[in-house]
């Protein structure tokens, strides 16, 4: 009798996405035909459905004070970026190259915000003469600004990022608390806004971001009650109204086994809460949420080809034509300190029964190159599609797709 070979569990498929024919299909489109349409394989697939349904779920769940904006780093594929223009309030850029993919897409620079550290002067004299607001990240970059904005004869529209004393808990990359390279430390806004205001640069206020990819619906809505306090005092010590408050967002998805959907209901009330008792220094701010990965993560699906189907010391492997040239977060090495399994399946048989136990790796020549380890699947053939899911945030445009040669994935949006 063979011993029974184990298994690992794979990450929860994201809802909204079924079977047609067989296949798994997206935006009602068969996963074959989707490849066709494209003329090759790896290819993303990005899913109108899932965006449009995310930005009417957020719209439903948060007081109607609050707006979102796009955190464009996450996707900037250009189909993306517009079909998100009619969606979302603003846009948060980290790059004159965003900036720019943010015009082409036709959106107005007023709705953009640019943070980022290291931003080079050529680029805030890009964002400045646009109209986009800078979210200053140092004292430095704040007298920068001003200069380059007397130089061209144009105002520029400056808010603080602040360096808040707490982080979101639990959150997947943490980006605030203790020495940062991002915003200025909480106790030195106060003189640097004084200063900004004092140069006659269009005042915007302040924008705070805490974490990323939490899950936790209690700490979200910590950070945001002490985002909301430490803003209120800031703007009492400034002496002057904030414009504006980027509260950051931090929403998560879920990716692996046991991870679990966030509470998106309990974080609506929470702010809910938060609106209909603002202290008085923010009754006049406009408030917004940055999101990326929570409006495009599970909109993507990404889908490659089984090139090879080989066997190793008792190890079944699908050798596939994708990879971590793609998809460097679902193999394991973009911040996560143990692997485990994204959420994958064989789109040609996506409601076969799973009864075969597979490696799919990628074509890379590096053993990182894994796509899903010990995954209990149905049975795929050379020539069968993969497909990886929650890859609409940081998939494309975050993994390193000059790395061997293989080239760039396809990008569609349906
Ligand atoms: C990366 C980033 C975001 C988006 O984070 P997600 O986890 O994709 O929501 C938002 N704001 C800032 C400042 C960021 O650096």
């Amino acid at each position: 009798m063979k011993a029974p070979i184990k298994t690992k569990p794979l990450g929860p498929i994201p809802a909204g996405y079924g079977a047609l024919g067989g296949e798994l299909a997206i935006g009602g489109r068969m996963a074959s035909d989707l490849v066709e349409a494209a003329g090759k394989t790896p290819l993303f697939v990005y899913s109108r459905a899932h965006l449009d349904r995310r930005v009417s779920e957020l719209r439903a769940a948060l007081p109607p004070r609050i707006g979102v904006n796009y955190a464009v780093k996450a996707n900037p594929h250009p189909a993306v970026i517009a079909h998100m223009e009619p969606l979302v309030d603003g846009f948060d850029i980290a790059s004159s190259g965003e900036l720019a993919m943010t015009q082409a897409a036709g959106i107005d620079p007023v709705r953009v915000s640019f943070a980022g550290p290291g931003k080079r002067d050529d680029e805030l004299e890009m964002a400045i003469a646009a109209g986009a607001t800078l979210n200053c990240e140092s004292e430095g970059e704040a007298r920068r600004s001003i200069a380059i904005g007397q130089r061209i004869g144009k105002q520029p529209r400056i808010a603080i990022r602040v360096n808040p004393d707490f982080e979101l808990k639990g959150s997947g990359m943490k980006m605030g608390g203790g020495a940062k390279p991002f915003g200025v430390d909480a106790e030195r806004v106060p003189a640097l806004a004084q200063y900004i205001l004092a140069q006659g640069a269009d005042w915007r206020g302040l924008h705070i971001f805490t974490g990323s990819q939490a899950l936790s619906a209690d700490a979200i809505i910590e950070a945001q009650g002490n985002v909301l306090k430490l803003a209120a005092k800031l703007a009492d010590e400034i002496g002057a109204p904030l414009p504006k408050l980027n509260m950051g967002g931090g929403l998560g998805i879920p990716y692996f086994p046991n991870d679990s959907a966030l509470d998106l209901a309990a974080v609506g009330r929470a702010l809910h809460g938060y609106v209909a008792d603002l202290p008085s220094a923010l009754a006049e701010t406009q408030l917004c949420l940055e999101l990326g990965r929570y409006l495009v993560g599970e909109a993507g699906v990404y889908l490659c080809r089984v090139i090879d189907r080989k066997v190793s010391h008792g190890t079944t492997y699908l050798v596939t034509d994708g990879g971590l040239h793609h998809q460097l977060a679902a193999s394991g090495n973009f911040g996560t300190v143990v692997r485990r399994n994204y959420p994958v399946a064989i789109a040609s048989h996506f409601d076969a029964e799973a009864d075969d136990v597979v490696n799919v790796v990628g074509c890379l020549c590096t053993p990182l190159d894994r796509l899903a380890d010990q995954a209990l699947l149905p049975a795929a053939r050379v020539g069968d599609i993969v497909a990886v899911f929650c890859a609409g945030a940081y998939g494309a445009s975050a993994s390193p797709a000059a790395f061997l040669g293989h080239g760039p994935a396809a990008e569609m949006l349906v």
